[in-house]
């Protein structure tokens, strides 16, 4: 019982982080990201000098501890909020890091991808959003290499929301696990949401190894949306990223 009502306050801090606030933003034109920090107060981090994505590059060598991912099938709603499509997690899913558990909150992507591996784009990118109890929030990207089919998320594809505010419960639970590279060796660095209000201090954790997925999956998720999802890269700045 306690755990429930500790995990539901999370919840309500980690929306709090998350939430944009209400104010109308796009990913062109002149709700584009250029004017992010300009289109309200809240989006001040938009302009900050530790945002994401980044080009991930100049790597410093590191013993990075494995993360530890205790997931489960738990996806249970999938939703088309106009800036990407979205799974939503049952509690229960998590992954350790800094000796911290971080609860898997949400899957949603971005097409094309974000971030970039030493200048390369890849036609899609997973961003799997954990929190931890005190609204931390550690984000783990997978990237997508057109190649084939990805089997393990056609049944969520099945129900792909087709226009923004669509959502729907899935039919069957969906296990994130599944679409995880088997080498989970990653690469870190300090950055940001990438979406308003653009909030800093995330852990991104972005997997070295890449998965398939087809065309006609990537076209059938840019379909849901009007134009691309991704913001442009960010400067480095100051910050290292780790290998
Ligand atoms: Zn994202």
């Amino acid at each position: 019982m306690k755990k429930s009502i500790v995990f539901s306050c999370l919840l309500i801090s980690s929306a709090a982080v998350l939430a944009s606030a209400d104010v109308h933003w796009e990913y062109s034109g002149e709700h584009g990201p250029e004017h992010w920090a300009k289109l309200s107060p809240d989006n001040f981090a938009c302009s900050a000098s530790n945002q994401s994505p980044v080009n991930l590059t100049g790597f410093i060598e590191a013993d990075l501890r494995p993360i530890k991912f205790n997931y489960k099938a738990g996806g249970s709603e999938i939703l088309n909020n106009g800036h990407t499509v979205q799974i939503n997690y049952q509690s229960g899913s998590s992954i350790n890091i800094d000796a911290t558990e971080f609860a898997l909150l949400q899957v949603h992507f971005h097409a094309p991808s974000e971030n970039h591996i030493e200048g390369k784009s890849y036609p899609l990118e997973a961003h799997l959003v954990h929190a931890d109890k005190a609204g931390n929030l550690a984000v783990v990207a997978v990237m997508y290499e057109q190649k084939d089919k990805n089997l393990a998320f056609a049944d969520a594809w099945q129900q792909m929301p087709k226009h923004a505010g669509d959502k729907q419960q899935l039919n069957r639970l969906f296990n994130i696990d599944s679409i995880l590279p088997t080498n989970r060796d990653y690469y870190r660095f300090s950055g940001s949401l990438t979406t308003p209000p653009c909030s800093e201090g995330v852990r991104w954790l972005v997997l070295k190894e890449s998965v398939p997925v087809s065309e006609e999956q990537v076209k059938a998720f840019a379909a849901a949306l009007t134009g691309p999802n991704n913001r442009y890269i960010q400067a480095t700045n100051a910050r290292i990223i780790l290998k």
